[in-house]
């Protein structure tokens, strides 16, 4: 195995990729082709990463998968032991519960030195449940990209799924480094961002930012509802910030049931904290005391990156003038692509007809950011850093 150097620095594109993406030349096994599993096998076949990429799952699900070739070969689950045992990396990308029910015997019959991770949205259990199975000669770090989709199955895998998005890392305490950053060189071969945390960490501030809004949304959902039909309360009305603010009330409960049972204490305190700051808003809503607030949070709101997946990881960004005429974005994509920057999110502000408009763009670093600011400004555009 190749030692990667700093694993968790924020990582710049500008550097490239200069050695050969980890696991290339190895079997790697995804145990769960659904969506996570689908858009993992995608992009490993997608980067030629693997010698085989081998599934387990329904035998609907493997035929699927093979026929949108994510998978080379598949096994069922009554051959889990069989279809884990030649893989250099497994990736266990079930729902939560049958996640903890597996390990044991993946961790039992995985091979000397293969690296075992997961997907799941929650990490205690899961790492925990690892640590109790552990074997010397087998790694284990819990993951969780941070990317997924209100959709299901391996019908709605997509390869480029994980761009972007932060890649949650959460190896047991005795997990060799050069293992774990092995595998941050894999996440980041997908276009992801790995983020090491431990699995507390992690499971209080998903519980923050993923969890407590979907409880939120669905109990406001179900408010508004009951008003609804108990005194025809006109949910016609709902406009706009209603549907944004309850988009995640549509999830299906299936995920949310085992995130809930393996994450309840963080929800739990979440959730009080919430009510102690609605709490709050409640007393002062009548005394023109909002206005602090509202500031804070529109400050707040203002620094949650608009494209990037996951958990506030915020960009490095720039603004850039453009004049309205054909081709300025590739122009400005060229100039920055001459240089090796990689462009991680772009967007255009605001545009009107012959006046150009104002377009961000964002970096994964600092340097990055004053690169393309230095390399824009050369290039003639009037450009500055946000
Ligand atoms: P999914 O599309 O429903 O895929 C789940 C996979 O697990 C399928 O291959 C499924 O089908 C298999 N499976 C095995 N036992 C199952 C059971 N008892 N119930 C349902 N499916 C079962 O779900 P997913 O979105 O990929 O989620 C998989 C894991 O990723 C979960 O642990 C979740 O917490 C995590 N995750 C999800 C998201 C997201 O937004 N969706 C994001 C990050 C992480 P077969 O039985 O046919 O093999």
């Amino acid at each position: 195995m190749q030692h990667a150097t700093g694993a968790f620095a924020r990582s710049s594109e500008v550097d490239g990729m200069a050695n050969d993406p980890p696991f290339a030349k190895d079997t790697i096994a995804v145990v769960g082709v659904g969506l996570i599993g689908g858009s993992l096998g995608l992009a490993l076949k997608g980067l030629g990463i693997g010698r085989s990429v081998v599934g387990v799952s329904r035998q609907e699900t493997l035929d699927a998968a093979i026929g949108l070739e994510a998978i080379d070969a598949g096994y069922r689950y009554e051959d889990l032991e069989t279809g884990i045992r030649d893989a250099a990396l497994v990736f266990l990308c079930t729902p939560i519960v049958r996640i903890l029910g597996m390990l044991p015997a993946v961790l039992g019959a995985a091979r000397q030195d293969a690296l075992v991770t997961d997907v799941g949205s929650t990490k205690q259990a899961i790492v925990s449940t690892a640590a109790a199975h552990a074997r010397d000669d087998v790694h284990f770090v819990g993951g969780h990209p941070m990317a997924g989709s209100e959709h299901r199955g391996v019908s709605a895998a997509d390869p480029f799924l994980f761009q972007n998005a932060i890649y949650v890392l959460t190896p047991s305490p005795d997990t060799p480094d050069f293992v774990v950053e092995e595998f941050a060189r894999l996440v980041r071969a997908f276009g992801a961002r790995p983020m090491k945390m431990t699995p507390r960490e992690h499971d209080r501030a998903a519980a923050a930012v993923s969890h407590l809004p979907q409880m939120m949304a669905t109990s406001l959902v179900s408010m508004i509802g009951r008003m609804t039909e108990d005194e025809g309360l006109p949910i016609r009305m709902a406009a706009g910030g209603f549907r944004d603010l309850t988009r995640i009330a549509s999830s299906p409960y299936e995920m949310w049931r085992d995130i809930c049972r393996t994450n309840a204490a963080p929800i739990r305190e979440m959730i009080d904290l919430y009510m102690e700051s609605l709490s709050a808003i409640r007393s002062a809503v009548d005394r023109d005391r909002l206005e602090q607030a509202f500031a804070f949070a529109n400050r707040i709101r203002g620094q949650i990156p608009r494209d990037s997946k996951g958990f506030l990881h915020p960009l490095h960004e720039i603004l850039l003038l453009a004049e309205d005429r054909p081709g300025v974005i590739a122009h400005v994509a060229r100039t920055l692509a001459g240089e090796n920057i990689n462009i991680n999110d772009i967007e255009v502000l605001n545009v009107r007809e012959g006046e150009g408009g104002t377009i961000r763009m964002g970096f994964d670093s600092r340097p990055c950011a004053e690169l393309a600011v230095e390399v824009l400004g050369k290039a003639g555009y009037s450009v500055r850093m946000r």
